[in-house]
């Protein structure tokens, strides 16, 4: 078993304003306590909208809650004149721990291409903030089998300029877009294959210490009924939820399920 500590985030998207997220993050506190996980074995964190982070921060810092936080996105920019955008420097004073950079709506939706990306990424770092670069293939890739290639140049792309040890703490998400918000998921041999191939390439660009404590996580309609043969990969860290994680007490059985790993 790896020293790495599993990771299960619940990424909300645009779910749950402020006055939802304080009852969700509040229930799913009390269904972890009942649950009575292991948590040095785990961490459970929150990625709700920006405009809740504020309450989720008082809630969890107030009540000491054993729970981390962090945001779905943030700008490549210092703060200044960029309407609409939110500076890494302010998500850090607001106590987040992580950043979901990359997701495939994101690339998608907003056009983010991996040099946008990469630059996210910078400013994070620099923000003290750890990434959770997503990184995935599409379902055409994947027929075509050009799966692995895509999603290590994606990779490769995403973190370019980086050096390890800006990369230090960084978490990778492996998001396959056809599993995400379709209930069509990666199998654990699926989830595995790229997790590995994942790190052996982490390994080659920067050397085995930052490939072996790299958090990679998968992500694709995770469930309760499906996390624990997903994470019991020796590479596969833990899971980026959505739909998932909406529910505090699904996500704490969830979480629960991934700890029997
Ligand atoms: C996600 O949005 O990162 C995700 C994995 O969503 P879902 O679990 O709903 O597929």
């Amino acid at each position: 078993m790896s020293d790495r500590t599993l990771l299960l985030a619940g990424n909300w998207k645009m779910n749950h304003d402020h006055l939802e997220a304080i009852s969700s993050v509040q229930k799913l506190a009390w269904a972890l306590e009942d649950a009575k996980l292991d948590e040095s074995r785990c961490e459970v964190v929150v990625i709700p909208p920006f405009t809740d982070i504020r309450s989720v921060q008082t809630l969890i810092q107030g009540d000491k809650l054993w729970l981390g936080y962090g945001a779905q996105d943030v700008s490549q920019h210092e703060p200044g004149a960029h309407t609409g955008e939110i500076a890494a420097s302010f998500l850090s004073r607001l106590g987040c721990t992580y950043v979901v950079i990359g997701h495939s709506e994101r690339r998608a939706n907003n056009h983010e291409t991996d040099e946008i990306v990469a630059a996210k990424i910078k400013a994070a770092v620099s923000a003290d903030l750890t990434p959770i670069l997503c990184v995935g293939e599409s379902l055409d890739q994947r027929q075509e089998k050009t799966h692995v290639d895509f999603t290590l140049r994606q990779l490769e792309e995403s973190l370019a300029g980086l050096g390890a040890e800006a990369l230090d703490g960084l978490v990778i998400a492996y998001e396959p877009v056809w599993a995400i918000g379709t209930g069509e998921t990666a199998t654990a041999a699926d989830a595995a294959e790229m997790a590995s191939a994942i790190r052996a390439h982490l390994g080659e660009k920067y050397g085995p210490g930052l490939a072996e404590a790299t958090r990679i996580i998968y992500g694709g309609s995770v469930n309760t009924d499906n996390v624990a043969e997903i994470v019991a990969s020796a590479d596969v860290d833990g899971a980026l939820v959505g739909g998932a994680s909406l529910n505090g007490p699904d996500f704490a059985a969830l979480c629960k399920a991934a700890v029997a790993k």
